[in-house]
């Protein structure tokens, strides 16, 4: 037998026998790569928010499209998982739509928009309303791993800050960007402190999502593939965001307002103008949870 005919078929036994397209191995990528992230994924769980430099690998699909997060999910994925994948909440978005079809073609593994069915759950821009378990994982996507960046563009400098706690010059940030706007203005990748020591970028999500990181019952990897960087945060670790004891961190205020749909009135809401009408209208983020919600109050 020929080598690359024996390693297919090692890699279709441990996969339940079955042959995928192209001959790709299960999960696309080669043993020796899936277990190099693994590894990386393990030092990210023992130093909780420090970013793990790794070689990310190519992909079939451009670096900034969730490639950071794909390998997460395909390095430890097994035949047995059921998998969810959202883009800005939504299951439905092209994004999601193609990843999803791209991990079930190189896994054949369940796809579901249910986040209690899921094992795995792929990312980005939202953590789902839905409290998630310490059986689950949740991986997110992230574009811009330095939390610092803002405040310093070399790489040799932030690492050098990392590594001595350095973080006075984000906190003189945050302290003009009130002197300028009255309150700390970042909606999107809220700086947090992990476990007491580093300054982490929790991904775009909103403010919303933020205190879900802290102390949460499941384990949340965060997958940068073009800046190729892999961080973690285990489940019960503190995650505290950047705060002043005078202009304390809070989430998005929704006041009064609730889904149109579902009538939720507990969650992240997107804000939908209908161009007919012209009326605001608003609708839950996490398109799961509202189909959810939707079909228990319909029947
Ligand atoms: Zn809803």
């Amino acid at each position: 037998m020929l080598l690359h005919e024996w390693l297919q078929k090692d890699n279709e036994q441990k996969a339940g026998g079955e042959s995928r397209p192209g001959g790709y191995p299960f999960g696309f990528m080669d043993e020796g790569a899936k277990r190099e992230v693994r590894r990386i994924i393990l030092k990210a769980v023992a130093i909780p928010g420090y970013q793990v430099p790794y070689g990310s690998r190519e992909m079939p699909i451009a670096r900034g499209w969730g490639t950071g997060g794909i390998q997460i999910t395909l390095a430890m994925i097994l035949p047995a998982d059921v998998i969810k994948v959202i883009d800005q909440g939504c299951d439905g978005s092209v994004n999601a739509v193609n990843i999803k079809k791209f991990i079930r073609a190189v896994t054949d593994v369940e796809i579901t928009t249910d986040t209690r069915a899921a094992t795995v759950i792929q990312t980005r821009h939202r953590i789902p309303e839905e409290p998630m378990t310490a059986d689950q994982i949740l991986v997110l996507q992230v574009p811009y791993p330095e939390a610092l960046r803002e405040v310093e563009p070399s790489e040799m400098e932030t690492r050098r800050m990392h590594a001595e706690a350095d973080y006075s010059r984000m906190w003189l940030f945050l302290y003009e960007d009130i002197v300028k706007y009255g309150e700390i203005s970042i909606s999107y990748r809220y700086p947090v402190t992990v476990n007491g020591r580093y300054i982490m970028d929790p991904s775009p999500i909103p403010r919303w999502d933020v205190p879900k990181l802290h102390m949460a019952e499941t384990l949340f990897l965060f997958g940068a593939g073009r800046e190729k960087r892999i961080y973690a945060i285990p489940p019960h670790t503190r995650v505290e965001p950047l705060e002043f004891e005078d202009h304390l961190f809070r989430v998005e205020s929704f006041d009064d307002k609730s889904c149109a749909r579902c009538g939720a009135g507990d969650t992240f809401l997107d804000e939908i103008i209908d161009s007919a009408a012209g009326d605001r209208l608003h609708y839950c983020s996490d398109s799961g949870y509202c189909d959810k919600r939707y079909s228990q109050c319909n029947h």
